[in-house]
């Protein structure tokens, strides 16, 4: 599944796009709809920036700084050591984006071209 949001284009391997995921959220196919931001352990929902070809990942968004990979065999997010493509993280829509307040990072040419109402 491609990004919903991106910033760039992945600078590392040239053809991945780094999209925006939030992490630490309760799935959003969860019964309780009311409790999708509720906290899964003691992490609050934060965001994370990674590249949906080599999974290189930023904690901010902007991929000037820093990056890091995930363990390929054990992909862990790097601030709550959760499962990297677990049922707490995904890649973030347009609300979650504002709960991340990283709407100034996102390029809109970049967005994937389906609807976010369905998901
Ligand atoms: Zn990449
Ligand atoms: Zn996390």
């Amino acid at each position: 599944m491609s990004p919903k949001h991106s910033i760039n284009f992945c600078p590392i391997c040239g053809g991945g796009l780094c999209g925006i995921r939030i992490c630490g959220v309760a799935a959003k196919d969860s019964i309780d709809i009311e409790n999708q931001f509720a906290k899964t352990g003691s992490t609050q929902p934060h965001g994370l920036i990674v590249c949906d070809e080599c999974e290189a990942i930023w904690l901010e968004p902007d991929v000037n700084t820093a990056h890091q990979y995930p363990n390929i065999e054990d992909a862990k997010c790097p601030i709550c050591q959760e499962a990297l493509w677990g049922p707490q993280s995904r890649w973030a829509d347009a609300t979650d984006v504002e709960t991340l307040e990283w709407e100034y990072a996102v390029n809109p040419d970049l967005d994937a071209n389906f609807d976010e109402g369905t998901t």
